[in-house]
């Protein structure tokens, strides 16, 4: 089997990334990428325009997507959900009460940032997330533009990173809610970037063994920043424990010159590839 170029995670403006979804598609015809998936944070609103685009299959096909934040063990995961149907009325509403979320916690951190001494970017980060899903990078982006700050590293070191002053603890739902709603609306469940949750190997074979138990379905083993050795680690737990395999850039901004879309280690593993149910593909294996 000829596998295709893929990216199964990236952002828009309808999250926290730079370009809008149609710049973002030109920019994935541009990398040779024949397989994307949009998976902006608590949004479908990308992935929905890039379907209007009404691009030939046999240039690119478009899988729908997400990225759910959620809670474990009371620490915030995230959870990528591709090939969920964007009109279930069960994830719409899911999505409608997280953007409430996002606002009523934007609100406080602005307040927060001033408390700090920092001017107060409420409009100015609301402009940046210009309708879409509002998080903490618009607030980074909004202190940088207003000179307040060096750069976005900054902000998160000092204000907004885990634990910091502004860091504003959010109840989002719990993982087994996230899964259920990516399933239930036709897609498939997958833990995004294992390696990113500040765990020890141990703790985060308990997280993976909880997210398969839940009905969590894949795991991403290939992104940006993953070393060899962890790499090697996921996929082995992944086949050991009937878990699918995913990857993808995680991009977010041409200007964080770390990240482009289709960039990361190739994905060993290919006959239990999440692709293979996505596009209908025969295993080769
Ligand atoms: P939120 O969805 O509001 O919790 O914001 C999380 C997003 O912030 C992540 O998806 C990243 O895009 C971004 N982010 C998290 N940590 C950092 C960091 N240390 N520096 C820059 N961006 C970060
Ligand atoms: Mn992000
Ligand atoms: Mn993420
Ligand atoms: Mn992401």
């Amino acid at each position: 089997m000829v596998f295709p170029r893929y990216d199964l995670h990236c952002h828009s403006t309808a999250s926290d990334g730079a370009l809008a979804p149609e710049a973002l598609l030109s920019r994935a015809l541009d990398c040779g990428i024949e397989v994307l998936a949009l998976t902006d944070h608590d949004s479908v609103s990308g992935t929905r325009e890039l379907l209007a685009q009404q691009v030939d299959d046999d240039t690119i096909r478009i899988i729908t997507g997400t990225e759910l934040s959620c809670l474990w063990n009371g620490r915030m995961v995230h959870i990528v959900g591709l090939g969920v149907d964007i009109t279930d009325s069960a994830l719409q509403s899911y999505l409608a009460e997280i953007d409430d979320l996002r606002q009523q916690r934007a609100r406080r951190i602005s307040e927060r940032l001033v408390k700090q001494g920092l001017p107060d970017i409420w409009q100015e980060a609301q402009k940046l997330a210009a309708g879409g899903s509002i998080g903490r990078p618009h607030f980074a982006r909004a202190l940088v533009a207003a000179g307040a700050v060096k750069n976005e590293n900054q902000v998160f070191k000092r204000y907004l990173g885990t634990g910091k002053p502004a860091d504003v603890k959010m109840q989002w739902p719990e993982m087994s809610a996230a899964i259920n709603v990516i399933r239930d609306s036709g897609g498939i469940a997958v833990l995004a970037h294992p390696t990113k949750y500040d765990m020890t190997f141990t703790k985060l074979r308990l997280l993976m063994s909880a997210f398969a138990e839940q009905g969590g379905q894949a795991i991403e083993v290939s992104y940006p920043g993953v070393s060899p050795d962890h790499r090697r680690e996921l996929e082995k737990y992944a086949s050991e424990n009937g878990l699918m395999v995913s990857a993808g850039s995680d991009f977010h901004s041409p200007s964080y010159n770390w990240t482009e879309l289709g960039r990361y280690p190739a994905v060993r593993s290919e006959s239990n590839h999440v692709l293979i149910p996505l596009l209908g593909l025969a295993a080769s294996e």
